[in-house]
């Protein structure tokens, strides 16, 4: 390339882009530990990263050996039709596997049912403070985002079900909610569901399922037999382990996950991960062992908060909402300290901090630079 060709020309080439996808905010994810050990000079091994929802204890042994032995066929496209993860997950959940379309991580299946069923123009339903996901799959398709004010930090459906207008063709309800672990009743939910217009798709992100209490948990791959605009999505990424991974998946009529099968890639789920999430599946001890970890992290947290004095949300998911007050101080001073949680001022909640529940130690560092954080 010539000194010409790059410095005189002055057309910005991002202007072919429509307005809509221009004007999109680009997620933030969590700061990955590579990167705060670059800028701060620490060492990975001392830095706790409590900041995106994962499961502290990674995938169980059973599915790292699944994951070893699938590296022999490595040279291989995967299955993409995904055969034996869709009959395994058919049989768990009482559906047709014909009801399953496998996704690189949930995240997949939301952004799949927006290409398939928004158009611009089109209006999609979520609540404040929900997954930031929601606005930016709707964005990206043209289409506008309603958001409905929340009521004490989780959905208010009865204001979710006014907001739907003609133009609705999807409503996004998180159950529990990530970034508040806000948590709806199945009863509630389902008169929700039975309330929508028989054109508008409820897409109902579960991907916090494997958390909850299993009193709590709502019979929703059944509901998808009774309404045929549901679409139930769920993930591998948390309490099984396997974030790195991306694998997640929808439940929904047949005739729905027809339409995402003509738009997604066709191996849009790669082999180690199907392979994972089959041995992840069957493993049900380890799901039962993280919840119980989870929960007493859970308590341990809140002990530590309510012994600084300080209010968080009560959560059914695998994180705490926490209020600091000036968050984005105190998460820089974390930072400092090598611990890495989530702020979410870009949730509209800058007081607040979002955290994941860790291991025991974990949990303990967290709490004792969150005490010297708020002093510095
Ligand atoms: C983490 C998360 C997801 C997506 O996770 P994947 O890794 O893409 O499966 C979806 N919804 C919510 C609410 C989440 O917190």
């Amino acid at each position: 390339m010539t000194a010409s060709t790059t410095a005189t020309h002055a057309h910005d080439p991002s202007a072919a882009a429509p307005d809509y996808v221009r004007s999109i905010a680009p997620y933030l994810p969590g700061k990955p530990v590579s990167e705060l050990a670059r800028e701060f000079g620490l060492a990975e091994a001392d830095i706790v990263k409590l900041a995106s929802n994962e499961n502290p204890r990674g995938p169980s042994p059973a599915v790292r050996a699944a994951i070893a032995a699938a590296t022999d066929s490595l040279s291989r496209y995967p299955d993409g039709n995904g055969f034996a993860l869709k009959a395994a997950l058919a049989q768990r959940l009482g559906v047709g596997a014909e009801s399953i379309v496998l996704g690189n991580g949930s995240n997949d299946i939301l952004e799949l049912v927006t290409q398939a069923f928004l158009k611009p123009g089109d209006a999609a339903v979520y609540s404040r403070h929900a997954f930031a996901v929601y606005p930016l799959a709707t964005q990206a398709r043209g289409a506008h985002g309603i958001e409905v004010a929340a009521h004490e930090f989780g959905h208010d459906l009865a204001a979710m079900r006014r907001a739907i207008t003609a133009r609705t063709r999807i409503v996004f309800v998180a159950n529990p909610n990530n970034p508040t672990g806000t948590w709806i009743a199945p009863d509630a939910l389902e008169s929700f569901i039975a309330s929508v217009p028989p054109d508008v798709l409820v897409v109902l992100d579960e991907a916090y399922n494997e958390y909850l209490e299993p009193e709590r948990v709502a019979p929703s791959p059944q509901w998808v037999g009774r309404y045929p605009q549901l679409v139930v999505s769920r993930t591998f990424s948390k309490a099984y382990g396997l974030a790195a991974l991306r694998v997640g998946y929808g439940i929904m009529h047949p005739r729905v996950a027809d339409m995402l099968n003509r738009v997604r890639q066709p191996f849009n789920v790669n082999a180690l991960a199907q392979a994972a999430a089959l041995a992840a599946l069957a493993d049900t001890d380890y799901v039962a062992q993280s919840r119980a970890i989870n929960r007493e992290g859970m308590q341990a947290l809140e002990a530590g908060f309510r012994a600084l004095g300080l209010s968080w949300v009560p959560s059914h998911a695998n994180f705490l909402l926490v209020r600091v007050g000036d968050a984005g101080r105190v998460y820089q001073q974390l930072l400092r300290r090598g611990v890495i949680v989530r702020p979410v001022a870009n949730y509209g909640l800058p007081e607040w901090l979002r955290v994941t529940v860790g291991l025991p130690e974990e949990n303990r560092r967290f709490l004792a630079a969150l005490a010297a954080a708020l002093a510095a």
